[in-house]
């Protein structure tokens, strides 16, 4: 399927990338929120990968922008948190967030967090 991923860590992107390409995935990066709205409106993935703290745009502002447009909406979110950003879940959850994955995680963890969208 194809994966947005969005987090300002290069090194981050590279990780999701190299965890899920090998599995049949195509994966495109966005470094902010900015980029990921850019992204969705030249086209729809199937999943999107957000991290919350970025520059420009944060995880949070990006999903209350995803949540205006209906075919944007539909795309499951896996958000990528750190134990600081917990108190944010609630928050995430109710802007329509599928699942979390706690940083730092390991390729098996982020494959069966995308498994259990029972998109995989
Ligand atoms: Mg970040």
């Amino acid at each position: 399927m194809n994966i947005l991923c969005v987090d300002d860590s290069a090194t981050l992107r590279k990780i999701v990338s190299m965890s899920l390409g090998p599995l049949g995935h195509t994966v495109a990066e966005a470094e902010n929120g900015k980029a990921a709205l850019a992204a969705l409106a030249a086209g729809v993935p199937d999943l999107i990968v957000l991290d919350v703290n970025m520059p420009e745009m944060g995880g949070v502002e990006f999903l209350e922008e995803r949540g205006k447009n209906p075919a944007w909406k539909a795309v499951p979110v896996i958000v990528l948190t750190t134990q600081d950003e917990a108190p944010l879940r609630e928050k995430i959850r109710a802007l329509g967030a599928s699942g979390f994955l706690a940083k730092p995680f390991q390729k098996d963890q982020l494959v069966a967090a995308i498994q259990g969208l029972g998109k995989a």
